[in-house]
C-alpha cells in the first residue's frame, strides 16, 4: 500500500520554523477545493479554514495543527562553500556535526553537510543540554540568506504501518486535518469547525500566540491541539491515538478531556478496530498549554512518535521520524465523530456522578451501622 496523497505531499514539502509558505500554500490551494470551507489568514500569517454547514446549536470545536518542523536559516555565506545557518527548533548538539542537510533554493534541493556547531546558547532547564544556535555547513553551492534547510533523510514512505518522513511533527497533524475537512465536504455533514494551521511552534507556540492575541479562534471555542509527542514506555506506538491531558507544565481542562473520551469510548464501541489512548504526555508541552494559558478550554490528541525531531537514540544519528499508519487513520476518524457528535462539548456528562451516586446508595445504609 502507498501513503495517501495528502500526507506524502505535505511530508515532502520544505519547511523550517517562519519560513513554511510551502505547506501554506498547499493548505490553502487543498482548501480552495473544498466548497464550504471558507479560508483566511491572521496578521501573523496562520491560515484558519472554517467548515460550516447549517451547523446545529451546539459549540463548534477548533483543532490546531503546526506547519513548521525544526531546521535551519541560512544567515551567510562565509566562505565560497561554507554556509553560516541559524537552527531552529530542539535538538541535541551531538546530533550536528557530520549530519547531512540540504537547501531548498529556488525550487531545487541543493545538499550540505554540517561541520560543527558554531554556536550554542545555555541549557533552558538545569542540567539539560546546550542550544544549539548556528552550524557551519559544508554546502554544493552558494545558498542566499534566509534560504530553509532541513535534514536530509529520504522521501516519506509507508512501510507495513509505519509512516517514515524526516518531518512527521507536525505534517501528519495538519494532513489529518485537512482529511478531516474533505470528509465533511464529501459527506456534506451538518455542523461547524475550526481549522488553524499555525506557524513556527518549534521555537516556542510563536505563530499560535499570534493567532490568540489576534483572536484568530472566537475565545467561545475550545481549542484541540493536534501533535506528534514522543513516545513513552505507556504510551506506544501503534495502540492508537492518544487523548493528551496535559503535558510538562500544565493539565488540559477537564471538562472538555471528558466529553473527548467519552466520543472515543462510544466510537471503540461503534468500530471494533478503533482504538484510543487517554494519557499525560509529560516528555514537552504543545500548543494547548498556550491557549489554555490565555483561557481557552484546551485538550490535546497527539500520534506517538519515533525519532522525535530526528533524533534516533539508537544510531546516535540523525533519522526519519515515525508514526503508526493506524494510529493516524484512528485520529482523522476521531476528529470526525468529535465534529459531528450530537451534544457537543458543552453538554453536561454527569455519568461519573450518577455511577458513583449508585456506589452511595447501595452502600449507604452501611454508614450508620456502627
Ligand atoms: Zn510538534
Amino acid at each position: 500500500m502507498a501513503l495517501p496523497k495528502l500526507l506524502k505531499d505535505l511530508m515532502s514539502l520544505p519547511t523550517a520554523p517562519f519560513l513554511e509558505s510551502a505547506v501554506m500554500d498547499y493548505v490553502e490551494r487543498t482548501c480552495r477545493k473544498l466548497a464550504g470551507v471558507k479560508i483566511k489568514y491572521d496578521r501573523y500569517g496562520n491560515l484558519l479554514a472554517h467548515y460550516r454547514r447549517q451547523p446545529r446549536k451546539i459549540t463548534p470545536l477548533a483543532f490546531v495543527a503546526h506547519t513548521d518542523h525544526p531546521g535551519f536559516a541560512a544567515l551567510k555565506m562565509v566562505q565560497p562553500r561554507t554556509l553560516r545557518a541559524e537552527f531552529r527548533g530542539g535538538v541535541r548538539p551531538e546530533y550536528f556535526a557530520g549530519s547531512k542537510v540540504r537547501f531548498w533554493n529556488n525550487g531545487q534541493w541543493v545538499k550540505g553537510r554540517v561541520l560543527k556547531l558554531s554556536k550554542t546558547l545555555p541549557p533552558k532547564l538545569p542540567g539539560g543540554p546546550r542550544v544549539p544556535k548556528e552550524a557551519h555547513i559544508q554546502v554544493g553551492k552558494p545558498i542566499p540568506p534566509n534560504t530553509l534547510g532541513m535534514w536530509d533523510l529520504p522521501e516519506p514512505t509507508l512501510r507495513g504501518d509505519r509512516v517514515v518522513s524526516r518531518a512527521c511533527d507536525d505534517l501528519a497533524g495538519v494532513a489529518a486535518m485537512l482529511m478531516l475537512l474533505q470528509r465533511l465536504c464529501r459527506k456534506r455533514a451538518r455542523g461547524e469547525v475550526y481549522c488553524l494551521f499555525t506557524r513556527a511552534e518549534e521555537v516556542g507556540f510563536v505563530g499560535a500566540v499570534g493567532a490568540i492575541r489576534a483572536r484568530t479562534i472566537p475565545k467561545r471555542v475550545p481549542v484541540i491541539s493536534i501533535e506528534t509527542s514522543s513516545a513513552l514506555i505507556n504510551a506506544p506506538i501503534g495502540d492508537g491515538p492518544i487523548i493528551r491531558i496535559g503535558d510538562r507544565v500544565c493539565v488540559y481542562t477537564p471538562q472538555f478531556a471528558t466529553f473527548c473520551v467519552r466520543v472515543a469510548q462510544e466510537l471503540a464501541g461503534r468500530r471494533k478496530s478503533f482504538q484510543y489512548q487517554r494519557k499525560l504526555m509529560d516528555g514537552g508541552m504543545c500548543e494547548a498549554a498556550a491557549f489554555g494559558a490565555y483561557g481557552y478550554a484546551v485538550i490535546g490528541i497527539c500520534l506517538a512518535l519515533g525519532n522525535y525531531h530526528n533524533m534516533d537514540t539508537h544510531r546516535r544519528k540523525i533519522g526519519s521520524e515515525w508514526v503508526s499508519f493506524k494510529d493516524w487513520q484512528g485520529m482523522v476518524d476521531l476528529f470526525e465523530a468529535l465534529v459531528l457528535d450530537p451534544d457537543g462539548p458543552d453538554a453536561v456528562d454527569d455519568s461519573l456522578r450518577t455511577r458513583i451516586d449508585g456506589l452511595f446508595e447501595e452502600n449507604q445504609a452501611l454508614l450508620r451501622q456502627e
